[in-house]
């Protein structure tokens, strides 16, 4: 799509010039005869940036580039005439990305728009990366579940909330039962196509706004916010029907894999180390009933 460029200017023949001027190179024009009726468009539509003369009646083109930064990333590049009036500095905080000075050639202003139009594509590219390396920062390559590490994380954050609100809050640890046997049989390849199927169907398997993570090597945990013991217990026993039999559809396997799990709700006022320890008791307690079960502590 075109850059989208709001022209705000109370003289019409300057206005209309920068128009027409930018159409030409393929900008698409709008403009406003005043800060106010500019505020209206940009409520309105989207804009890359706003080109603004600064003295105009009404709100300044200084006001205005305040109230636009206050509630969006559009760029602004103001036109200015009265330097001894309004200080390059007191622009600059307002948050003005360039600045063209009158009188000033259309040719100038067509270089710093250009100028602005880059910096927000540099911009937005070093957002996307950024927002994939978070991403990566908390998944788990294999399963794609999150990882240990924002498993802490939001369960710190869910206490928090399920003691400032008195929500109830539940876990579940999951293990896989006999898995070392199972790379023994079938290699370690096989067992990590099996861990990565496990991650699909834990992920299809939950319902929002529960969440899944690759605790350990093959431990799992489900944050259940806004969940009582009773229906962490159904949601326990949903997931273990709907992994094993996801995974029981996986070729070469003579002998099912089937799931040890612990479910737990917290309790007020205890630690998340204390929370993760019974969850972790009470997926032991189903390795010793002989595995393949769901236990509640
Ligand atoms: P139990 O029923 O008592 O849980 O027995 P187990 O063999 O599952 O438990 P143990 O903790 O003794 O062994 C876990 C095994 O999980 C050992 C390890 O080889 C395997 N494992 C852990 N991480 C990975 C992984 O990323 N890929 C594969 N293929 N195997 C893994
Ligand atoms: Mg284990
Ligand atoms: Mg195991």
């Amino acid at each position: 799509m075109n850059p989208q460029i709001l022209i705000v200017d109370d003289d019409d023949s300057i206005r209309d010039a920068i128009c027409e001027y930018l159409s030409i190179y393929n900008y698409s024009t709008d403009a406003a005869g005043n800060a106010e009726e500019a505020l209206k468009k940009l409520s309105a539509k989207q804009f890359d940036v706003v080109i603004t003369d600064i003295v105009m009646n009404g709100m300044d083109g200084l006001q205005l580039t305040e109230r636009i930064k206050a509630v969006s990333d559009t760029s602004v590049i103001i036109i200015t005439g009265y330097i001894r009036d309004y200080t390059y500095e007191a622009a600059i905080k307002k948050g003005a990305d360039d600045f063209v000075f009158k009188p000033f050639r259309l040719e100038e202003l067509l270089l710093r728009l250009k100028r602005v139009l880059r910096e927000r594509e540099i911009a937005q590219e070093r957002n996307e990366i950024l927002e994939e390396f978070k991403i990566l920062s908390i998944t788990d390559h294999l399963t794609r579940l999150y990882n240990a590490r924002h498993f802490h994380a939001q369960l710190k954050t869910e206490i928090i909330r399920h003691e400032r609100y008195q929500r109830p809050l539940s876990l579940i640890m999951i293990d896989i039962d006999h898995f070392k046997r199972y790379n023994d049989v079938y290699g370690h390849m096989e067992g990590d196509l099996t861990l990565s199927k496990m991650g699909e169907a834990l992920a299809w398997s939950l319902r929002a706004p529960d969440t899944a993570y690759r605790y350990g090597g093959e431990e799992f945990m489900i944050i259940l916010p806004e969940t009582e013991l009773d229906a962490a217990l159904n949601a326990a026993a949903r997931i273990k029907t709907d992994v094993e039999n996801e995974l029981a559809a996986l070729e070469n396997h003579s002998e099912p894999i089937t799931l040890s799990i612990g479910v737990t709700e917290y309790r007020f006022g205890e630690t998340a180390a204390d929370f993760i320890k019974r969850a972790d008791k009470a997926m032991y307690k189903s390795k010793n009933k002989g595995r393949d079960c769901i236990s509640l502590l």
